[in-house]
């Protein structure tokens, strides 16, 4: 069911004709079809930085997106995601959102609240839930809420979407899936009730239907109510299609304006938003869905670029597409888009590193690639009053952070880098298997470059009298391997990480893995790979993950199937304990569920006895063993490269560290753009 071509205006071609034609919903309309969706970023908690949320929310309506979605709000105390969460119960907590929507109207946008009651995900001792049945991903075992009980949290529901509409929001996002409370009612997974609210496929969505219902009743017509269906559950005897089909109609008979797809519950096995999730995976769930629902439909998950959301509107697969990530990483997609350039966006690689795993271990979002994302009012890029002559060694993510943002600000700039590209080691991460984004940072910088008027000087290494008469100068030098002193480092068969990945050596079908920190895995996930990513082919991934979007089982499950391991691989490390503990809050699983899948042998608490031409010697828990291996490969971390920066102490010009060349103990580009961009706004 194609989508009717919009009409065009003027004689220039529209780059992205259905992505930006406006969306009427009959008492209102959305300028265009981007959806902010809804992510937590830690200021929705406390009043006091409503005045940054404002402001992260006004430059991405002024970025030109339609419509926002805030963080999810709770409808009261037992629905907190954590204690003292974000929530909307009274009167005064709606004046104070008034800052945020009048900033988002100011620019032309639309805004939604989202209405979140954790249920059972609560991460606090007052949780409840249609059973008593705790969580696999929380320590806390939820109260069986009463029928009482069910009709009061009905009730605060339709009283936070009635405050919503005082605080001057256009509606409310109605948070129906990942698992949370309602999702726990449709789920007779989660559901063991005998009650009118449990049992029965109608019972079970009763809760759902009513909450809209209510929130239409106390709202009045000309108010979204957008609805967040769990489409494909990815969770063991989750929703089957027909009851999805069934609750989305009862939810438009309800009072709904939009559906929203929701893919996954949080207690799921499958990577729903991750870097090596295809982009658009899950596009076709809400294909599936829209011949039986007349309302207008959201895609989400993974579309990151204009041509990707262009192409699932224009296909007819969607109404909308809801993009969270993207818009953190480029509060101005949109308008690029409009603009019909899409080389100028900073794409979102979902690395999660800074937005969702900072969400999860309670600190405030921001982006990896974008420090100001959730930062707006404390970093700013400044114009400066005093041009002065930067030099920067280094075209590493730190070095390029730093050149492009002081080049921003009107210093000017030469960039200096020994190799003949930019990009440092995010050259060798984009070569990981279902690391294909990262090209896309690079490709930003390169555009970043010219934009800014950076000089660039490539396959350069500056001698100390070449950086002589800079004003300042900027060491971006990054990282040197570091050795090892086990029996046998010497040996032929021992090799560093640089050269494979780099395809200087090609490694035999037997390898073991010296070090399982993020570069060891990733160094195991390239060993066992061969032939395409899956992380370009969504049929090849879904069967590797066992997803299964035509619905044979309920939750769209089936067990996986990956394509056989190209190696055998040993990934070792002498700390005690299971290697990749200290991996991402919120992808760590996905890196080692990845490499169970390809057979790797993962092992902590190992001591390496020696290499030599049979294998390499090691001892796990007590027993000597000779691991027949042709190559061991060294990913042992890293010393910072500072071999300039003694030289440059008598040129008189400050000198500055930044990135791996500063502290390379736990570095990532994370720290390295952030403490570079930080630099570049003092300078
Ligand atoms: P580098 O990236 O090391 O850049 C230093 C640059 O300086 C290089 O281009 C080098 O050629 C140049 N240089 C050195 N000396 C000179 C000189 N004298 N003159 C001129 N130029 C010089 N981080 C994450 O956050 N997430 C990930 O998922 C991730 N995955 C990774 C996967 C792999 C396989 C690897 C290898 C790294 C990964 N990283 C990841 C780490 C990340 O790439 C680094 O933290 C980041 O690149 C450090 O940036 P930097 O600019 O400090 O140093
Ligand atoms: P790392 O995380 O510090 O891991 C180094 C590994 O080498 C550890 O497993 C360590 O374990 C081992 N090791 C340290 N010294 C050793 C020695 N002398 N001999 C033998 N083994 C030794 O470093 P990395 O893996 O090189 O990663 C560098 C940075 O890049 C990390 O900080 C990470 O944040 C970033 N990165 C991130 C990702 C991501 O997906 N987010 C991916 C890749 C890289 P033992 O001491 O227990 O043996
Ligand atoms: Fe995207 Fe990574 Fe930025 Fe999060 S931190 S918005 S996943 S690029």
């Amino acid at each position: 069911m194609p989508s009717p071509m919009p009409a065009r205006t003027g004689n220039a071609p529209a780059p992205y004709p259905h992505l930006f034609a406006p969306l009427d919903l009959g008492f209102t309309t959305i300028r265009n079809r981007v959806l902010m969706g809804s992510m937590h970023t830690g200021l929705e908690d406390r009043a006091r930085d409503f005045p940054k949320l404002a402001a992260y929310f006004a430059e991405r309506a002024e970025g030109g997106v339609g419509l926002i979605v805030t963080g999810g709000f709770a409808p009261n105390i037992e629905g907190w995601l954590k204690p003292f969460a974000s929530r909307l119960g009274w009167p005064w907590e709606a004046r104070r959102h008034q800052q945020v929507t009048d900033a988002v109207h100011a620019h032309g946008a639309r805004i939604c609240l989202q209405l979140l009651h954790a249920g059972r995900y609560a991460f606090h001792p007052l949780l409840v839930a249609p059973s008593r049945l705790k969580a696999p991903i929380n320590p806390f075992t939820p109260r069986e809420l009463s029928a009482r009980g069910v009709e009061r949290t009905i009730a605060a529901f339709a009283n936070a979407a009635r405050l919503a509409r005082e605080g001057g929001y256009d509606g409310v996002e109605v948070m129906g899936s990942e698992g949370y409370l309602i999702n726990q009612f449709l789920s007779a997974r989660t559901n063991r009730r005998n009650d009118r609210w449990g049992g029965s496929p109608e019972n079970r969505m009763r809760f759902a239907v009513e909450i809209v219902r209510r929130i239409r009743e106390a709202c009045g017509p000309d108010f979204i109510i957008m609805y967040r269906l769990s489409m494909l559950e990815l969770v063991p005897d989750g929703l089957a299609w027909d009851e999805i089909v069934a609750q989305a109609k009862a939810i438009e008979a309800a009072g709904a304006t939009i559906i929203n797809t929701g893919i996954g519950w949080h207690e799921s096995r499958v990577p729903t938003i991750a870097t090596p999730v295809p982009r658009a995976a899950f596009a076709e769930v809400t294909a599936r869905l829209r011949p039986h629902v007349s309302l207008p439909l959201v895609a989400t998950n993974r579309i990151n670029m204009p041509d990707v959301a262009e192409r699932i509107l224009a296909d007819g697969k969607a109404d909308m597409v809801s993009m969270a990530r993207p818009l953190l990483a480029d509060p101005h997609w949109v308008r690029k888009a409009a603009a019909g350039r899409p080389e100028a966006i900073n794409t979102c690689i979902a690395c999660n590193q800074a937005c969702l795993d900072h969400v999860f271990n309670n600190t405030r979002a921001s982006c990896l690639v974008n420090p100001r994302a959730c930062h707006e009012t404390e970093l700013v890029y400044a114009p400066t009053a005093a041009p002065k002559r930067i030099a920067v060694v280094g075209a590493g993510p730190a070095g390029l952070a730093c050149a492009t943002v002081a080049a921003e600000r009107g210093h000017r700039v030469t960039l200096f880098e020994a190799s003949d590209a930019i990009g440092g080691q995010f050259n060798l991460a984009a070569r990981i298997p279902g690391k294909e984004e990262f090209r896309e940072t690079l490709r930003w910088f390169r555009h970043r470059i010219e934009e800014t008027g950076v000089e660039l000087r490539l396959s350069t290494t500056p001698e100390p009298d070449t950086l002589r008469g800079y004003d300042e100068i900027v060491l971006a030098t990054g990282v040197l391997p570091r050795k090892v002193d086990f029996p046998g480092h010497d040996h032929p068969k021992v090799v560093g990480y640089l050269d494979v990945l780099a395809g200087r050596v090609v490694p035999g079908r037997r390898v073991a893995i010296v070090g399982a920190g993020g570069i060891g895995f990733d160094v195991a996930a390239f060993l066992v790979h061969d032939g395409p990513s899956p992380s370009l082919d969504p049929a090849l991934w879904m069967r590797e993950w066992g997803v299964d979007p035509a619905f044979a089982a309920p939750g769209g499950l089936v067990p996986p199937d990956p394509l056989p391991p190209a190696r055998e691989v040993w990934l070792l490390q002498r700390s005690p304990g299971r290697p990749g503990a200290r991996l991402g809050r919120t992808t760590g699983w996905i890196h080692r569920a990845t490499l169970k899948h390809k057979r790797v042998h993962m092992h902590g608490g190992v001591e390496y006895l020696g290499v030599g031409d049979d294998g390499f010697r090691v001892r796990i828990e007590g027993e000597v063993r000779l691991l027949p291996v042709d190559h061991v490969v060294v990913c042992a971390g890293q010393e910072p490269d500072r071999r300039l920066f003694d030289a440059l102490q008598g040129l008189g010009s400050p000198v500055h560290l930044v990135g791996g060349a500063d502290v390379a103990a736990e570095l990532d580009a994370k720290r390295a753009i952030a403490q570079a961009s930080r630099l570049a706004a003092r300078l």
